[in-house]
């Protein structure tokens, strides 16, 4: 199909939508249900209040709370109020990095601010281990969701780049899972010049122990994919915090609050959204 072909039924499909979505909100609420708009596509969503939970997507969009969340708490953070993508004034002068940030708002944002979504495998190329230093001291903002909890260790470097990234007082939004209680617990503490490797059906992680010894992981846990989505740790409440403290973040706060408007709310206490600020020169 041509490139215009395709975008004809792209929004096509964006009308079809919208209009039923627009027929089942005016169909009012049922029990258990709850009616917000979208702030990543700008749609009113229809949904069980069952289904407001931090990974499924709830609208059509494919939003789920956790990436409405950060458009929420980015445009909080950027213009003192909460904003659905669509009404972001047009500010290409606010610069901020993603790091392989979801593809519906991804665009979007793009359209509305110096937003570059950045990956560890193509291009624009990030590796927050090793940050180049055209990023450095670059960014307004700077969103990682759910991409910490697969850097390499020790995760330590990475809070460090994160700071570095960001001019002074620029925002950092941040989601990884986490658990209330405890420490961080890293899977593969001694790892070093690690791989994946084949053995049978599973694969094993490969690594380098700090005295010279090859030692190979068993058990791996991968988060909707192969590669580098590998889980390298659990992080904890405070094993995030002091993280983002030692690195020489400040103004960090977990955000547990609703925005129901957006259809943003959390029923459990962990894994939160949480946003720091590097502080001003
Ligand atoms: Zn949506």
């Amino acid at each position: 199909m041509s490139a215009i072909g395709r975008r004809l039924v792209s929004v096509l499909k964006e009308l079809r939508n919208a209009a039923t979505a627009r027929l089942e909100v005016l169909a009012g609420t049922g029990e258990g249900q709850t009616i917000f708009c979208c702030n990543v596509c700008g749609r009113m969503a229809k949904v069980d209040k069952t289904r407001l939970t931090r990974e499924e997507p709830s609208c059509r969009c494919g939003s789920s709370v956790r990436l409405r969340a950060i458009v929420h708490l980015l445009t909080m953070g950027l213009f003192g109020r909460s904003l659905a993508i669509r009404d972001i004034p047009e500010r290409h002068d606010i610069v901020g990095i993603d790091m392989s940030g979801a593809a519906i708002y991804a665009g979007r944002l793009a359209r509305r601010l110096g937003y570059t979504n950045t990956y560890l495998h193509r291009e624009p190329r990030l590796d927050i281990t090793a940050p180049g230093a055209e990023w450095l001291s670059r960014c307004d903002f700077v969103i990682s969701s759910d991409v910490f909890e697969h850097v390499a260790p020790p995760v330590s470097v990475a809070f460090d780049n994160v700071l570095r990234l960001l001019k002074p007082g620029g925002l950092l939004v941040l989601t990884v899972p986490w658990a209330k209680d405890g420490e961080t617990i890293e899977h593969f503490l001694e790892l070093a010049d690690y791989r994946l490797e084949r053995r049978g059906a599973d694969r094993v992680l490969v690594g380098r122990a700090p005295d010279g010894r090859i030692r190979e992981y068993g058990n791996l846990i991968f988060h909707g994919g192969e590669g580098e989505t590998l889980e390298m740790r659990v992080f904890s409440e405070s094993g995030i915090l002091g993280e983002l403290a030692r690195a020489g973040f400040g103004d960090i706060r977990i955000h547990a609050e609703p925005c129901e408007e957006f259809g943003i709310l959390w029923k459990q206490p962990w894994s939160l959204p949480i946003t720091a600020r590097r502080p001003p020169a």
